[in-house]
Formats: structure tokens, sequence, C-alpha cells
């Protein structure tokens, strides 16, 4: 059979373990798959051999949370308070958008992400028809939503034209896409409005990708409005009865822990978002004790602003030992496992990615060890997390196929990327 690739000769990091244990072992995959992760003897002739020396081979980095053509808006504005950032910036540039613009915006945020070693994000945005495509050619992985404003669908037509966008392209391309459904915030979408996307939900058997508790004024004014808690709020709505994917979740009592580890809810935690805009730090060593699954989000570029999961996960280490005034809170290994094993549970694809073993699809990336930043090498992991840099991914494979090869990513044409979202980017200034 062919289609066989076979990695030689790198330390392998499979995450499979509670502690960390890297292990010289040979990957072998078979179309999509990882068939054995050991000695291999079993090869057809036309194999293609990866040489793994000088490698740490992962599980591909996982995104749970990001806005992918807001690369488009990068560096636009900065620094500012985030109701005027949002209301004479932000959402007056985003009204300028097209299919075009979320097209390139999108395909620029692709190439930053395979290239600093996502395999796998998850997208809430408009056009998503757009972001799609960009998934499909560039053959990265993807659970997409169209993002819902509830006071803004009277008519419920960005509602079905969520369901149409489902019923397109859930499990599309071999299984690399999938869908949720995704009422922007609690505060943007009515309870009424909120029960029709559960509904929506139940009927299509796909998960909900919303916003929830991020900043304090949300919090204050969910509680003055419907005398509860954010989180309360959509628990007592039914959202969590379907798999809820709950961005930012900074604000949150003990109580909403208790019915996050209740519901099948995982959250995206977004750490340089939530510092930028001065958002808080939401609690991440209470929700990860509570037993929540909680997986790592760059949020969109106008407020990070990059897309750069190694990066992310080293801040999500450091905010939570300074929050906790704890030098042990959030070890390297467990802000790998909300990286990797942990982000895929909260994108409900643990039985699909999120380690390297066999009959899992083949999604892993290589990390070039020969650098002045990660010598000496104590500690894989520690150099990993602490040290790291986003470049310092040299191969990527997805779903079994090689997408970047020393650097160089197979599947879309950089420069002309760049150079498209150059232009549409300026063309928003007019
Ligand atoms: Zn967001």
């Amino acid at each position: 059979m062919s289609g066989q690739i076979l990695i030689q000769n790198a330390k392998v990091l499979t995450m499979t373990d509670q502690v960390q244990q890297v292990i010289d072992a040979d990957i072998l995959i078979e179309g999509q798959y990882i068939k054995k992760i050991g000695t291999i003897t079993d090869l057809d002739k036309d194999v293609e051999i990866i040489n793994g020396k000088n490698c740490l081979a992962l599980p591909g980095l996982i995104n749970c949370h990001t806005h992918a053509a807001m690369t488009l808006l990068r560096g636009y504005a900065d620094d500012m308070e985030l109701m005027p950032w949002l209301e004479q910036k932000i959402w007056p540039q985003e009204e300028k958008m097209k299919g075009e613009h979320i097209y390139w915006g999108s395909m620029l945020a692709v190439l930053e992400m395979i290239k600093s070693g996502t395999t796998t994000f998850a997208d809430m945005y408009s056009f998503m028809d757009e972001v799609a495509k960009a998934v499909e050619l560039s053959g990265i992985r993807a659970v997409l939503s169209r993002g819902l404003i509830g006071f803004k669908d009277q008519n419920y037509a960005a509602l079905k034209e969520s369901k149409d966008f489902v019923k397109k392209w859930h499990k599309s391309c071999n299984g690399r896409i999938t869908c949720t459904l995704a009422p922007h915030a609690p505060y943007t979408c009515p309870p009424d409005y909120l029960q029709k996307v559960l509904e929506a939900a139940q009927e299509l058997e796909v998960g909900i990708h919303i916003h929830l508790a991020e900043t304090k004024q949300e919090f204050n004014d969910i509680l003055e409005q419907y005398g509860k808690t954010p989180t309360r709020h959509v628990y007592d709505l039914g959202l969590f009865q379907v798999p809820v994917l709950a961005a930012h979740c900074v604000y949150l009592t003990e109580e909403d822990i208790e019915l996050m580890a209740e519901g099948s809810v995982g959250v995206a935690h977004n750490p340089t978002s939530n510092m930028k805009l001065a958002s808080g730090m939401a609690p991440i060593p209470s929700l990860l004790k509570a037993g929540v699954n909680v997986g790592i989000g760059t949020d969109g570029t106008a407020s990070n602003n990059n897309l750069n999961m190694i990066e992310e996960m080293h801040i999500a280490s450091l905010l939570h030992k300074v929050s906790k005034l704890d030098p042990t809170s959030v070890p390297a290994y467990q802000a790998l496992e909300m990286g990797t094993v942990l982000g895929a549970r909260v994108l409900n694809l643990d039985n699909e990615i999120g380690t390297l073993e066999p009959g899992k699809k083949a999604d892993i990336i290589f990390i070039d060890l020969n650098q002045p930043h990660l010598c000496p090498a104590y500690d894989l992991v520690a150099n990993l997390i602490y040290s790291a840099q986003g470049s310092d991914v040299k191969t990527s494979i997805i779903d079994g196929k090689i997408i970047m090869k020393d650097r160089q990513v197979l599947t879309i044409d950089e420069e002309k990327v760049m150079f498209e979202a150059r232009r549409y980017a300026f063309s928003m200034l007019d």
C-alpha cells in the first residue's frame, strides 16, 4: 500500500502520559493515520523517509480560539480601552470586509499558524465559506463556525446561513473540517436566540462555540440583567447539554466552575488577549483542578498580535505563576498538555488528534533542537515552553501529509499570500 511516511531518529513526545516522557523511536504513518511508533520493520518500497535527527516530534499544536481573518487588522489599533477600540476601530473595519478580504486574511493566518506549529484551529468569524476554502487548500485542520450576533439577526437569516454552512462543510475534506454553531456571547445574544441556536445544534448534532465571561463589564451587566452570572445564565438556558467551547472564562465564581465541570464544557484560555485588552486573569489552575478541559487560544491578531501557540503556551505558564505568586503553578508539561491533548478534548477531537499513538490521525510537528537558545537540553519540555520560538518548527505533517518541510510550506504560495493580504488590508483604509 502506498502513502507511507517513516520518521527516523527523532526524540518523540507522545503526550499520552500523565508525566512527561521523551522516547527514542521511529514513527510510521500510513495514509491519514499513525500506524506504529517504535521499531519499524514492515515497510513499503516507496516509503518516504524523514530524518528526524536533532528534532523533537510531538503532536501538532491546537489553537482553540481565534478569528483567523483578523490578521488583516494586525497592528491597526492598539493600546486602547476595549469599547472605543471595538466601536471606533475594529467594528467599522470589519464592516468593510468582503469575501475576498476574509479569504486572504485567513490564508495569511493559516500560513502563520503552520509556520509556528499549529495543525488545528477553532475559528469564529463571517464569510465562513472563504475560511473553509483556505483550510481545504492549505491542508490544515479546523473547527469552523459563523459568529452570530443575536440582536442583529431578527429574522434568523444568519442562523439559517450558519446551519447551511454546517450542512455543507461538517466532516468534509476527509474529516479535516468540522463545524460548530457560534452565538457570539451572552451580551450579544438574547436568551430566546440562544435557545434557537441550542435547538439547531441539537438537530445538527454539533457543538457550540461562544465567548463567555470575558470581561468584568459583561459579568456585571449579565448579573444586573438576569440576576445570574454569565455561566449560570447559559447553563440555565440548557447550553451545556451540548458540547460547548467557551472562550476566555475570566470571570467565574466557584459555582460557575462546578457547573462547567458537570457539563460538557471545554475552555479556551487566551492569556495574551486577556492581558492586552486588560480583561483579567482566568482562573485556569482552579478549572484544571476541578477537571474542566482547558485548551489554549490566541484569539484574533488584533488583540494578540500573532498566532504563535508556542508563545501562547509560554505566556499561559508564566501568567498563572505570577497571578498565584506560585512558581509551581501551570508547569511546562501542563502548558504543553493544554496546547495539545487537552485542546483536542476541548474541540471534541480527542479520538482523532492531540497525542501520538497508533490509530490517531497523523498531525505531527518537528522542533529543530540544534539551535543556541535550545542548548543544552536538560529537559526538552522546559526548553520547548520556556525557550523555543514558533520559528523553531521545522516540519509539519497534517492528516498524514507533509505540509511544511524544512520551513517551506508546500501547499501555499507564501509571497502571493502576503502580497494579497497587504493589498486587501490597505484597501480598507479608504
Ligand atoms: Zn474571540
